[in-house]
């Protein structure tokens, strides 16, 4: 078998993009390449539902117990599977249009609809407190639905949050991934990737 590209990973079966935009949320935006509009994506890392549970276990934000359980109950509702994956994917192209273009208000509303169907969906519950009493934390089902759940609450988070200004497009040639620069000293996705590739043109542009 050959060596898969220094910007993926083989998890669980599953080939994934390596997290390297420094927000959970963007990670979610880069599981795609080539961002033209909303045809076939050139590149789509999220092929199935199964993949999409996956991918949320390898950058941290399902336990692998949770993984396990929504895979098994995919295996028990493939069509609901299926709807949650194409409804992630949706979200996913609507959240990118909102980072990238401003006039893209229709997407806006998409994106904040989502938000507050998964808030609806958010219980308090109660846990022990440190010191006296009790304290509370957010929870969600945990169902076919949570991880989109998770991340449109992270897409809340980010958009209200001071990392919003902070995100920056790459413009490596069919990238369009999107990372988190608060220091301003970051040009691509990945000098493996992007990054490499530029310096690889630029010497040959040199030595032509
Ligand atoms: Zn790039």
């Amino acid at each position: 078998m050959s060596a898969l590209p220094s910007h993926l990973e083989l998890v669980q079966g599953v080939v994934l993009p390596k997290p390297v935009g420094a927000d959970p949320v963007l990670n979610f935006l880069n599981t795609r390449s080539d961002f033209d509009g909303r045809g076939p994506a050139a590149n789509e890392w999220l092929t199935s539902y199964e993949a999409l549970v996956i991918w949320s276990g390898y950058v941290g934000l399902l336990a692998d117990a949770s993984v396990f359980r929504l895979i098994e109950q995919a295996s028990v509702k493939p069509t609901d599977a299926t709807r949650r994956l194409d409804a992630a994917r949706e979200f996913r192209a609507d959240l990118y249009d909102v980072l990238t273009d401003e006039a893209a208000t229709g997407s806006f509303d998409a994106v904040a609809r989502a938000v507050g169907r998964s808030t609806a969906r958010r219980q308090l519950s109660a846990v022990p407190a440190d010191g006296i009493g009790v304290r509370a934390t957010w929870e969600l089902p945990e169902d076919l639905g949570l991880p989109l759940d998770q991340l449109a609450l992270l897409a809340a988070e980010l958009l209200t949050g001071t990392s919003r200004d902070h995100i920056r497009l790459c413009p490596g040639d069919n990238c369009g991934w999107l990372f988190l620069d608060p220091r301003g000293r970051r040009r691509w996705c990945s000098m493996a990737t992007c990054g490499n590739r530029a310096k690889v043109r630029a010497h040959a542009a040199r030595t032509r």
